[in-house]
């Protein structure tokens, strides 16, 4: 099977994987990969990330020009943003999942550093995650606040919206978003409850070991 279609295969798979789980809904949602060839997959506009066909992908060039298949996502500048700015990036995965849109709207949330440090494996997974404001669907300026980051974060969570995540492939990206999604859900179930988060000396710990800025 070529790269191509392997890519087509995966990002189908996946994609129904994290709809049938409740992890977007309706048309919410997308996915884009970037093959060997620079040329780009990405999930069409108005699809259901749980009804997805591998041959209506949309592909686009390198410069994320349309080739063929169906009329790309419209939240393409989410996923520019992060090919352009973190050369290593191999996928991004963008979702409307429930917890992370709570821990988005809630007072006392950190905007420089979204999740509480409550286990090791968002820590290793996304470092330090970014709160970025409320934008109206569609508006170009979700792109251009994600740019403004420079390349630092791998993880924004867009208020109101939803989270983006960026990875070396689509396997890494789809697990870390997954982790956002799970600490963000385990921090509002403890919320008010004084858990017991990691010590400082582990966290500093976690990061030093994994290579995460934290
Ligand atoms: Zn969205």
């Amino acid at each position: 099977m070529s790269e191509q279609s392997k890519a087509r295969e995966d990002i189908c798979k996946i994609a129904k994987s994290l709809f049938d789980r409740g992890l977007t809904c309706g048309a919410s949602g997308n996915i884009s990969v970037r093959l060997s060839d620079g040329s780009f997959l990405v999930t069409p506009t108005g699809s259901s990330m749980g009804f997805l066909d591998p041959a209506r992908i949309s592909h686009l060039s390198e410069k994320m020009e349309f080739l063929d298949g169906d009329k790309p996502t419209k939240e393409i500048p989410l996923h520019s943003a992060f090919y352009d700015t973190r050369t290593q990036t191999g996928a991004v995965v963008h979702l409307h999942s429930t917890h992370s849109v709570a821990l988005s709207m809630l007072p006392g949330t950190d905007p420089d550093n979204v999740l509480p440090p409550l286990t090791p494996y968002s820590i290793m997974r996304l470092g330090r995650v970014k709160l970025l404001p409320f934008f109206m669907p569609g508006d170009s300026a979700m792109g251009a606040a994600i740019r403004g980051l420079a390349g630092k974060r791998s993880a924004v969570l867009l208020a109101n919206h939803g989270p983006v995540v960026a990875g070396k492939d689509l396997w890494a990206a789809t697990y870390a978003i997954e982790e956002l999604e799970e600490t963000a859900k385990l921090s509002l179930l403890t919320r008010g409850l004084s858990p017991v988060g990691l010590p400082e000396e582990t966290i500093q710990q976690v990061a030093k070991t994994f290579d995460v800025d934290w």
